[in-house]
């Protein structure tokens, strides 16, 4: 599976600690990650991860062409909502975009685990089954 890993600045140590916590579980995927935050699961995590632009430079736009696509199968983004982004509205688009193709999405570490526990569990296997042309 395909999974895309975002996190704003004040959440990205929450989401590498998450990410380690279940790297037996991401290591059998394949991770993609906004530029900033998936340097930084690569140096503290140790994963290998395709790497767009920086959120505020477009990676939430080449995230969001993926899904369009449907060549994203899981979204985890970590959201800080107490911040005020300066690229909000690709933000919102990214989410939009997640809803108009049923990817799952996470936008913080509680509904994170279920994806995950889910994902391992074989919840996810649908995915497999979408004519992805
Ligand atoms: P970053 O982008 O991983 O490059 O920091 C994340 C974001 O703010 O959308």
């Amino acid at each position: 599976m395909n999974i895309a890993l975002i996190a704003h600045d004040q959440m990205k140590k929450e989401l590498v600690n998450f990410v380690l916590a279940y790297k037996p579980i991401f290591e059998e995927h394949t991770l993609y990650g906004t530029g900033t935050t998936g340097k930084i699961i690569m140096e503290k995590v140790g994963l290998p991860v395709q790497r767009f632009q920086s959120g505020p430079l477009g990676g939430d736009q080449q995230i969001g062409a993926m899904i369009a696509q449907n060549d994203m199968d899981i979204v985890i983004f970590f959201r800080d909502p107490l911040t005020a982004q300066p690229h909000e509205p690709d933000v919102s688009a990214l989410l939009r975009l997640c809803d108009v193709y049923k990817i799952p999405l996470a936008t913080n570490i509680a509904a994170a685990e279920v994806l995950i526990h889910g994902l391992d569990r074989g919840d996810l296997q649908w995915r497999e089954l979408i004519d992805k042309e």
